[in-house]
C-alpha cells in the first residue's frame, strides 16, 4: 500500500507541469539513481525548456566578469588544477563526469575554493565570522537542498543548484553550511546564496579543508557537459 502511495506522489510530481516541481523530481530522481540514465537523459529536454521560459522573465547579462563565489576569496584560493572532469575520483568507481551518474559520478567537473579554517568550525580563521557564498552572475535558483546529516553517502551536502538562461549555465555550489535562498528566487551577481561549511560525505572529514564546490554545466542537447569557467573571473 506504502509503495503504492509513493508510485502516486511520484507521478504527480513528475506530470506536475511546475518547473521547479519538475526540476526537483529530476534532480532527486538522477542524484540517488531512481531513474534510469537514459530515461532521465529523454526527460531532460522537456524539463530544460520550462526552467528556461520560467528564468528568462528576469534579467541577466552573459559579457560580465564574473565575481568569486566566497565573499573576501581571490582567484588565489582556487585548488590548484581543480577542474577534472575525466579522472576517477572521490571514491567513485566511474571515470569521468556524466551529470546522469547521480551522486556516484566519476571526475571532479569543479573547481574547489577554500577559506582560511585551521581549526574546521566552518568560520574564518582572523575574523572568527561564517564566510558568505555569493552568486557569481545573475542566476535563477532551482534546487536549495539543506538538512544534510552526518554519515550521509550524499557527496555534496548542502548544496544549491541554479540556472543563467542567457548562457544556458547550470551553476552546482556543494558543502554549504547555511542555504539562505529557495528555489524560484532570483539572484544578482553578488547576492548571498549561503555560508561556507564543510556538509557532504567527503568534505566533512577532518583531513579536508573547508571549502566550496563550484561546478559549471552547459547544455548540449539532452546532455550536461562541465565547463572550465576559470577564465570568467
Ligand atoms: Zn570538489
Amino acid at each position: 500500500m506504502r509503495s503504492i502511495v509513493l508510485i502516486l506522489i511520484f507521478a504527480v510530481m513528475t506530470i506536475s507541469g511546475d518547473p521547479l516541481t519538475d526540476w526537483a523530481a529530476f534532480e532527486l530522481n538522477v542524484r540517488d539513481g531512481i531513474i534510469s540514465k537514459d530515461s532521465a537523459r529523454s526527460d531532460f529536454p522537456d524539463i530544460y525548456k520550462k526552467i528556461k521560459s520560467e528564468a528568462e522573465q528576469y534579467r541577466y547579462s552573459s559579457d560580465v566578469k564574473w565575481s568569486i563565489p566566497i565573499a573576501g576569496c581571490s582567484i588565489t584560493d582556487f585548488g590548484k588544477g581543480g577542474f577534472k572532469p575525466d579522472i576517477r575520483y572521490g571514491g567513485s568507481e566511474i571515470k569521468g563526469y556524466d551529470f546522469y551518474d547521480g551522486n556516484r559520478h566519476g571526475g571532479h567537473p569543479a573547481y574547489d575554493i577554500f577559506i582560511k579554517d585551521k581549526n574546521r568550525d566552518c568560520l574564518d580563521d582572523k575574523s572568527g565570522k561564517s564566510v558568505q557564498v555569493v552568486a557569481p552572475i545573475n542566476c535563477f535558483v532551482l534546487t536549495s537542498s539543506s538538512g544534510w546529516m552526518k554519515g550521509s553517502s550524499i557527496r555534496g551536502g548542502n548544496y544549491v543548484w541554479a540556472f543563467a538562461p542567457d548562457s544556458g549555465y547550470f551553476l552546482y555550489f556543494a558543502h554549504m553550511r547555511e542555504i539562505k535562498v529557495k528555489p524560484g528566487t532570483f539572484l544578482k551577481q553578488g547576492d548571498t546564496l549561503g555560508t561556507v561549511g564543510r556538509t557532504g560525505k567527503n568534505a566533512d572529514i577532518p583531513r579536508s579543508p573547508t571549502h566550496i564546490h563550484m561546478t559549471v554545466l552547459k547544455v548540449n542537447g539532452e546532455n550536461l557537459k562541465p565547463v572550465d569557467f576559470i577564465n570568467k573571473f
